[in-house]
C-alpha cells in the first residue's frame, strides 16, 4: 500500500465510522460550525477539566466524507491534550492543510500525523479546504469562549 492510498484509506474509515459521534452528557464547552459551500454542519462539544486537559470531546453533525473523517481523526487524537498544545495542533494543522508539506510539531506521535497529513490532499482544492478545516475552527472558537470565562472568575 502506498502513502496515498493508505491516507485514502483513513478518510474512508473515519468518514464512513466517524470516532467520537454524538453529545456527551456533561460538556463544558461548545461550538457549531457551518460550511454553507458544502453544507457540512458540526456541533462539537468539549469538556476541559480543572487542568484545562480535554477529558472528553465528541461531535454531532452531517455533511461530506471529509468533513465528518476530519472531525472523528481531530476529536480521537485531542483527548487528553492540554488546552495550550491543543491550539498549538490546531495552528499546525491550519498551516499544512493550507500551504505546508508537513506538521511540525512534537506534540504528536507518528501515527496521529500520518491520520492528519491524510486531510492533506485537500490543498488542491479550496472548497475542500473548507470541509477539512471546520470542525477545526469549532474547536478554536470553544477554546477561545473558554478562555474569556477563565479571565472573568
Ligand atoms: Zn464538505
Amino acid at each position: 500500500m502506498n502513502l496515498k492510498e493508505l491516507y485514502q484509506e483513513i478518510i474512508l474509515d473515519h468518514g464512513k465510522n466517524p470516532r467520537n459521534l454524538g453529545k456527551f452528557d456533561n460538556f463544558n464547552k461548545d461550538a457549531k460550525g457551518h460550511n454553507p459551500l458544502c453544507g457540512d454542519k458540526v456541533h462539537l462539544f468539549l469538556k476541559l477539566d480543572e487542568n484545562k486537559k480535554v477529558n472528553d470531546i465528541s461531535f454531532e453533525g452531517e455533511g461530506c466524507a471529509i468533513s465528518m473523517a476530519s472531525a472523528s481523526i481531530m476529536t480521537d487524537l485531542m483527548k487528553g491534550k492540554s488546552e495550550k498544545d491543543a491550539k498549538e495542533i490546531i495552528e499546525k494543522f491550519l498551516d499544512m492543510i493550507k500551504e505546508k508539506d508537513d506538521i511540525d510539531t512534537k506534540l504528536l506521535e507518528e501515527d496521529e500525523k500520518t491520520k492528519l497529513m491524510s486531510l492533506g490532499g485537500v490543498k488542491n482544492y479550496p472548497m475542500r479546504v473548507k470541509c477539512a478545516t471546520l470542525s477545526w475552527h469549532a474547536l478554536s472558537s470553544a477554546l477561545e469562549d473558554f478562555q474569556k470565562e477563565v479571565t472573568t472568575e
